[in-house]
């Protein structure tokens, strides 16, 4: 690798880094803000707001686990960034596009061999 190309690539990952950490930090406060609602909105209700409450709740529990996931997609991430791993394929060592880490900022492979990949493993996902 050429000395201008490293270094594009260290300035590239400084700011994705910069993107997931600011990110992680939203979802944070996105997940605090969740908990506090549940536990402020504590009061004396009649049966029909208790059905209303219980299908919010079960609304905001899957609303969370979306944003646990996407955080510990993040969080992965960062891992790999701090490894040297980020954004590099582990079957064929290619870059992964950056289309795709945007989408799964802990892609461990590029398309093509994560197809080949789930087409090899049918019962893990
Ligand atoms: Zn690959």
């Amino acid at each position: 690798m050429s000395e201008a190309k490293k270094d594009a690539r260290v300035a590239n990952l400084e700011k994705v880094k910069a993107e997931l950490l600011a990110r992680k930090q939203e979802l944070e406060q996105e997940m605090t803000t969740l908990y506090q609602d549940k536990f402020s909105d504590d009061q004396v209700q009649d049966a029909g707001d208790q059905a209303l409450t219980s299908v919010m709740e079960s609304l905001k529990s899957s609303f969370h686990d979306a944003k646990l996931e996407e955080y510990n997609r993040i969080i992965k991430a960062l891992d790999m960034i701090k490894d040297g791993t980020y954004g590099i394929c582990v079957d064929c060592d290619n870059p992964i596009l950056e289309k795709r880490l945007k989408s799964f900022p802990n892609a461990t492979r590029c398309l093509a061999c994560q197809e080949a990949f789930e087409n090899t493993h049918h019962d893990s996902i």
